[in-house]
């Protein structure tokens, strides 16, 4: 039987990132100066980071009957993470075509593919895989109801689990959220599920304590270079981010949330874990690209050291 650290349920996507002069309009052909691939999917950039980090990591998720399913479970593979969950769709893998203008600015298409074949039915194939791991992970970029499915699984076995609400959703059900042992959201999605004000800190807080009397045990807000803030029945507490000379965030919210999992895992205390993770998620914003940009454990402490 497969024992876990940190079991993570969710997407994989390919970023198809495309450098633009300028966009073009109906009609017409332009050429572009540069393209990159690279792996990406905020439930894969979680378990990537987490694995890095030494964590035994498995994955629930559903890759495309394509060239790029295979990439990704190649990928999944060099970075130590177990496979036994991730599954082949039919439909294609996952895609974000991300189109990025002079000025940095950027668009990005989403196609779930066959992250949207990530049914509720799926996860009762790897109840084992749910009953054996210290924290399941969720995000949003699969259906709604295969998350809920997980939290009432994982709440059937008294596995702590960790929401990251991303993308926001205004669907998303209450209820289960005030199942969930951590919920983190940014200022942006804690915003939309309460329908509050998160422009300043008195009003993340004011959103956040909301939550907790909604029932939600720990909300762990991510306020980029502010840091982030951890609010539950008894404490309401700012951790400060790492001061550092930011050239790439892309990615620094899945950092946080997969080297938070990793930490929590390892038996550290939450104030401890989320300073921990604060380091983490620094460190990847020191350095360009999504999963390209988390360091291993060696790494880390070279680079912090
Ligand atoms: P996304 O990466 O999708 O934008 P997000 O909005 O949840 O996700 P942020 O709140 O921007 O992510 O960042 C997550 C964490 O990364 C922060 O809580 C902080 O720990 C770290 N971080 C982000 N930006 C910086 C920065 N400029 N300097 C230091 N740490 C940062």
């Amino acid at each position: 039987m497969m024992k876990s650290d940190v079991l993570v349920i969710g997407s994989n996507m390919i970023d198809l990132i495309t450098y633009i002069d300028r966009m073009p309009v109906e009609g017409e052909t332009v050429e572009a100066p540069d393209f990159q691939m690279g792996f990406g999917g905020k439930g894969a950039n979680q378990a990537v980071a987490a694995a890095r980090l030494g964590s035994k990591v498995s994955f629930i998720s559903m890759v495309g009957n394509d060239s790029f399913g295979k990439q990704q479970l190649a990928n999944f593979k060099s970075n130590s993470i177990d496979t036994t969950g991730v599954g082949v769709g039919s439909k294609s893998s996952g895609a974000a075509p991300i189109f990025v203008d002079p000025t940095s600015d950027n668009r990005i298409l989403i196609i779930k593919g066959a992250n949207n074949e990530l049914t509720p039915a799926v996860l009762d194939n790897y109840i084992d895989l749910i009953q054996n791991t210290k924290i399941v992970v969720l995000q949003q970029e699969i259906p709604l109801e295969t998350n809920y499915h997980a939290i009432d699984l994982a709440n059937e076995f008294k596995i702590p689990v960790l929401l990251n609400p991303a993308p926001a959703n205004k669907e998303l059900d209450i209820n289960h959220v005030s199942k969930v042992d951590f919920f983190s959201p940014n200022e942006t999605e804690l915003s939309t599920l309460t329908g509050m004000p998160t422009s300043n800190l008195d009003e993340i807080k004011r959103a956040a304590s909301r939550m907790v009397t909604m029932g939600v045990k720990n909300i762990i807000v991510t306020l980029g270079s502010k840091g982030v803030l951890w609010v539950n029945n008894t404490n309401s507490e700012l951790i400060p981010a790492i001061k550092v000379k930011a050239v790439d965030t892309t990615g620094a919210g899945d950092s946080f949330i997969g080297s938070f999992a990793h930490y929590y895992a390892q038996g550290e205390d939450i104030p401890v874990a989320l300073k921990h993770a604060n380091q983490y998620a620094a460190v990847t914003v020191t350095r360009k690209g999504t999963q390209k940009s988390y360091p291993t454990a060696t790494e880390l402490l070279s680079l912090t050291n």
